[in-house]
């Protein structure tokens, strides 16, 4: 299983070195298992240099789609795998919501990111009322549809499904609920790809993913790994739900 962490912002430089280093000393990850830290982009450089000669990944929660140029205050893929990022996140519910980030953008970045050399994780998910409307299939589909309309088929790319509703809520999707949500997006891979690509793409979920709940999580056939967000915060709850996703 693939353990994401998704730190958001939070983590001073100075707390993220000490966190990593604590991380390094404490983890062990067998050949099938992936641990992968998402840091805030001002700590990218400093995460490069503490993982080094470790097996954990770690990649940006977000960049622009353009190489260079006047777009004040963004990063292109191209800076960020010059520094040794390896996986870049798009199209997080927050990223939607708070900054206006559409699917036709995500579509961009999905790939500018593989033209950089790196791995893309596009995130989907339904919020609450349109979950309670019955349209969680049809928005998930709409998103995994348009934000890889550019898509390298011949390159590596992964998907997170975050029900909004369930992220920094405390309210889990039952395993039922994860499970057919991610089965709605392998079919439509397959569909849209074919079933030999689709089943090479790692697909996560993420929302509340905690140690109490991971192991059963983790069960379900079609999760590949969790994006973890708040509870990647602590090492000792990274490193549970590390054991737990694969006990
Ligand atoms: C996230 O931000 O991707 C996330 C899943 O957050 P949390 O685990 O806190 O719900």
């Amino acid at each position: 299983m693939i353990c994401a962490a998704n730190w958001k912002l939070n983590k001073s430089p100075r707390e993220a070195e000490a966190f990593l280093r604590d991380l390094r000393r404490n983890l062990s990850i067998d050949h099938h298992q992936e641990v992968i830290i998402f840091p805030s982009a001002i700590c990218l450089m400093l995460t490069g240099e503490v993982l080094e000669g470790t097996d954990i990944g770690w990649g940006a929660q977000n960049c622009y789609f353009e190489k260079s140029g006047a777009f004040t205050g963004e990063n292109s893929p191209e800076v960020l795998r010059e520094l040794g990022a390896t996986h870049c996140l798009v199209g997080h519910s927050e990223r939607r919501s708070l900054f206006h980030e559409t699917n036709s953008d995500c579509a961009k970045k999905v790939a500018a990111i593989q033209g950089a050399g790196m791995v893309p994780m596009l995130c989907v998910g339904e919020t609450l009322e349109q979950r309670e409307k019955g349209q969680t299939n049809s928005v998930i589909v709409q998103q995994l549809r348009e934000g890889l309309q550019h898509v390298h088929l011949e390159k590596e790319f992964w998907l997170a499904y975050e029900p909004v509703w369930a992220i920094g809520t405390g309210k889990v999707a039952t395993p039922a609920q994860a499970n057919e949500a991610h089965l709605v997006l392998r079919n439509e891979l397959t569909a849209v790809f074919g079933a030999s690509k689709a089943r090479t793409v790692p697909i996560l979920y993420g929302g509340s993913v905690k140690p109490e709940n991971a192991h059963e999580l983790a069960q379900q056939p079609e999760l590949d790994g969790f994006l973890i967000g708040g509870a990647s915060l602590q090492l000792e709850s990274l490193l549970k739900i590390h054991s737990e996703a694969n006990r």
